[in-house]
Order: structure tokens, then sequence, then C-alpha cells
């Protein structure tokens, strides 16, 4: 009989992806006993009107990179070719078809996500279709985030399973600063995205 088959799902608009996605993936797949992890770089997120997002053909080959020396770790354009508003519900659907019935899909998130979960799109669809993961990030403090994983687990019934993470205070958005503001950003990200950065002139 064929196990069933675990698989990790990183949504992000990983603008660009850096250490701290790659270390919660990392962290996931190991202790949920995980097949493969699949980077999910967004399309056209609905929560992020406050900067222009990056292209997403320079979000996903930045994440390509990333990702090329673990053999676990694969990436989607998924979101990338839907039209319209990327929705977490509607991945889970269609990964959920596409794989079939002997998976289970554990959707990956750090803290900061979890905190939002309530005003997504059908959040009792997405608590349905997967195995919800919420990784500690820095500055997210652990005693919060376990109130919110109780108000979802009253709210829903559902129970959304902490992770605890090797810290990594890297975001995305001080790496986009930094680039802006000629600072290095080495050793926060892997050495190719860098490169692709620093050739594109993206951030700058
Ligand atoms: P931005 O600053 O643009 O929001 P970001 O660093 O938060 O970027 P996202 O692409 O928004 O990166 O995050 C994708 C997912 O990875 C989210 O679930 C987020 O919580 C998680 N994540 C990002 N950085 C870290 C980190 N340093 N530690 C743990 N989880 C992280
Ligand atoms: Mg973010």
């Amino acid at each position: 009989m064929k196990k069933t088959n675990r698989v990790g799902i990183m949504g992000g608009t990983f603008d660009p992806i850096h250490y701290g996605h790659l270390v919660t993936a990392e962290a996931a797949r190991i202790n949920f006993g995980l097949d493969e992890v699949v980077f999910i770089p967004t399309g056209n997120p609905p929560h992020k009107k406050d900067y222009n997002v990056t292209p997403a053909e320079d979000r996903y080959l930045m994440t390509v990179l990333a990702i090329n020396n673990n053999p676990y770790f694969k990436v989607s354009r998924i979101e990338i070719e839907r039209p319209g508003y990327t929705y977490t519900v509607d991945t889970l659907k269609q990964l959920g078809e596409e794989y079939g019935p002997g998976t289970s899909l554990f959707f990956i998130s750090g803290a900061d996500a979890v905190f939002d979960i309530l005003t997504w799109k059908d959040v009792d669809e997405v608590l349905n279709y997967c195995t919800f993961i919420a990784a500690t990030r820095p500055r997210y403090p652990v005693k919060k985030l376990e109130e919110k994983l109780k108000e979802i687990k009253e709210l829903y019934g559902k129970e959304v399973i902490p992770l605890q993470v090797p810290g990594m205070d890297i975001s995305s958005t001080d790496i986009r600063n930094r680039v802006n503001k000629g600072l290095s950003i080495r050793y926060l990200l892997p050495e190719e995205v860098r490169k692709y950065i620093d050739k594109s002139g993206l951030y700058r």
C-alpha cells in the first residue's frame, strides 16, 4: 500500500526570498516528516498594496535560485499563473485536486501571518484543507501566538500547530531597504539570490 504523501506548502511574496523562509521550511520538513516542500510565490497579493511588489517572474527566479540545492524543495507557478488576486484557499483547493486524496497538505507560515489569518478569505475552509503550521518568528512574541492559536481553536475547532524554528531576524522589507540604501545584504539570503539582485538592479 502506498503511504500518504505529506506535502508542505510555503507561500510568500518572496520579495526577495531569504534565510528566514528557508530555515522555516526545512524545520517544518524535518518536524512533520514531509516528503517535499513546495514554495509558492504569490501572483498579485491583495494585502500588499502599500508598495510596488516586484514582478512575479523576478520573485519566481530568485526562489528557484534559493531552493536549487535542496532536493526536497520545489517551486510552483500556480499562484503566478492564476489571473486576479491570490487567495490561499484557492491554491489549497487546486493543489488538493492535483495531488489527489493520498496526499496531506501542510501549510507553513510564520507567526505574523497567523495573526492575520482571521482576516483571510474562507479561513474555515483553509483550515479544513490543510494542517496549518505556525512557525515562531523574532519580534512576534510566543505568548501572543499561543493566545491566537487558542482563539482560532475556539472559533473554528481546528488546531494550528506551533513550530519552534531557529530565530532569524530577517525580513524581505529590511533587505529591500538595505539594497536601496546601498547597505550589505550578504549572509541574509543565499549568495545566488544576492547576485541576482545585484545584476538586475532590483530594489535600488
Ligand atoms: P515582507 O517584509 O515583504 O512582508 P517577509 O520577510 O515577511 O517579507 P513574506 O514573503 O511576507 O516574507 O513571508 C512569507 C512567509 O514566511 C510568511 O508566512 C512569513 O510569516 C514567513 N517568514 C518570513 N520571514 C520569516 C522569518 N524570519 N522567520 C520565520 N518565518 C518567516
Ligand atoms: Mg511578510
